[in-house]
């Protein structure tokens, strides 16, 4: 049975088709990955599920799926002014965004511009510590080994990306931090660290996944009030209600 409606979409009309969700690719933890009827595009619906530390926490927020979509439909347009290509071809409805099918890089990229999360544990620095410049750290995507910190030349060594794959994603993730850091800053909210995800396509990298308050640090400036998901990892408020109020910021409604 179809889950969602039929969507006309710019690129099926243009191949005289319909753009809708075939079978499901890959099931995460807040997203969905559906093949569609042309094998380079995917459909990526974003859930309503929140987890925290590694799926152990779970909840459904109501419309944070609706949330996370436009908000990574956005982002990624303000991200691509920067001259930054990302996956996505546009968005579909409230949750689902049609993007290029690419193959992930098993690394995940963090910036940060203030110490928190899991830099201040490991390192015993206290949150909030500014940091003097954005520094990038790698992890390996991996749920079964809890995301562990990796140095370049063991990613290098375990095939996870080539040294000028290392080199690219850690000069874009830099460039997509100063990028994100003036947006958000433009709300008067820091944006404290975040998670970028890249995929390989034709031969070169593009920003992947998505951009949301699941994946960075985003605190108010002045009160510290933490707009992100750490308002869920460690129960400070109600997530819905957060995300809710950031949209609002962003969107004005
Ligand atoms: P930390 O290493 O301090 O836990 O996380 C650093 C930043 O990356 C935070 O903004 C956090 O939300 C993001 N991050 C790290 N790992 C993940 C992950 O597996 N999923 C998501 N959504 N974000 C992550």
């Amino acid at each position: 049975m179809r889950s969602t409606p039929r969507i006309p979409d710019a690129i099926g009309r243009a191949r005289g088709g319909w753009m809708e969700r075939g079978a499901l690719l890959y099931e995460g933890k807040a997203k969905q990955v559906f093949a569609t009827s042309d094998p380079s595009l995917v459909i990526i619906h974003f859930k309503d599920d929140a987890t925290a530390f590694n799926g152990v926490k779970k909840a459904s927020i109501g419309g944070k799926g609706a949330i996370n979509c436009a908000l990574t439909t956005h982002l990624f347009d303000a991200v691509a002014a920067a001259g930054v290509s990302h996956h996505a071809v546009r968005r579909l409805n409230e949750t689902d965004l049609l993007c290029r099918k690419v193959e992930i890089v098993g690394v995940e990229v963090v910036v940060r511009n203030v110490v928190a999360g899991s830099f201040a544990k490991r390192y015993g620095v206290a949150e909030g510590t500014p940091l003097a410049t954005p520094l990038v750290e790698l992890f390996v995507k991996s749920d079964a080994l809890n995301d562990p910190l990796i140095n370049d030349d063991a990613v290098v060594m375990l095939a996870l990306a080539r040294p000028w794959e290392i080199a690219w994603m850690k000069e874009a993730a830099l460039e997509i931090n100063r990028v994100l850091c003036d947006f958000w800053g433009g709300l008067n909210i820091s944006m404290i660290d975040a998670k970028f995800e890249f995929g390989r396509l034709d031969g070169r990298l593009v920003l992947a996944d998505e951009l949301t308050a699941d994946g960075a640090r985003l605190w108010e400036r002045g009160t510290g009030r933490k707009l992100d998901k750490d308002v869920f990892r460690r129960d400070l408020a109600d997530l819905g209600e957060t995300y809710r109020e950031l949209y609002r910021r962003v969107f004005g409604s």
